[in-house]
């Protein structure tokens, strides 16, 4: 059986993070006037994700996608070449119009459980991010072309990195968005 590609940054074995780990620069693939993005943290809930919306690198089956806190975040260059990709979607993935990289995705609606979160693809900034956990909205795979055949093959492999996957988020997050909506609704205290 062929190695099924997940993505290029997981695909020899998921790298660990580096302890103490403060953030770097994501640069996009520009030649010359890359946009430039500094994170001032490192970064959270770190995991490969299948959806057709997420930025991925050419030939990646998943995006690798992770989050940090919006006032983290600083576009320090180019940033004029930055545009949203969809303004309606929660995520507002900020794309570089030359080279098509996504640099930044704030999420900024009201009272929703991710307002103040900035989705980034932490393999725009180097080594030494906490590492990928899961793999989020696999099924959605074949939305993106993936022949349905394969997906046992797909999941497998998941499971071998140490990624184990979730059609929806990881059962953390399903529970942080289900308690923010309980409380929003009086239900929990
Ligand atoms: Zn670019
Ligand atoms: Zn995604």
């Amino acid at each position: 059986m062929a190695t099924i590609s997940i993505h290029p940054a997981v695909d020899h074995g998921v790298k660990p993070g580096t302890a103490g780990f403060a953030g770097a620069t994501l640069t996009c693939h520009c030649a010359t006037d890359a946009v430039e993005v500094e994170i001032g943290s490192d970064c959270l809930h770190n995991h490969v994700c299948g959806c057709t919306k997420c930025w991925k690198p050419a030939g990646a089956t998943f995006s690798q996608v992770a989050v940090v806190t919006s006032d983290n975040t600083k576009v320090t260059k180019n940033g004029d070449k930055l545009k949203v990709v969809d303004p309606n979607a929660l995520i507002q993935r900020h794309a570089c119009t030359a080279c098509g990289v996504h640099m930044h995705g704030p999420v900024v609606r009201p009272n929703h459980p991710f307002t103040g979160l900035t989705f980034i693809h932490t393999e725009l900034g180097g080594d030494g991010w906490a590492a990928p956990t899961f793999a989020a909205f696999v099924s959605s795979v074949i939305e993106g072309g993936t022949d349905p055949s394969k997906m046992d093959g797909i999941r497998a492999r998941l499971n071998e990195l140490g990624l184990p996957p979730y059609d929806a988020l990881s059962p953390g997050l399903m529970d942080y968005i289900a308690t923010f909506t309980a409380k929003a609704n009086g239900v929990l205290k």
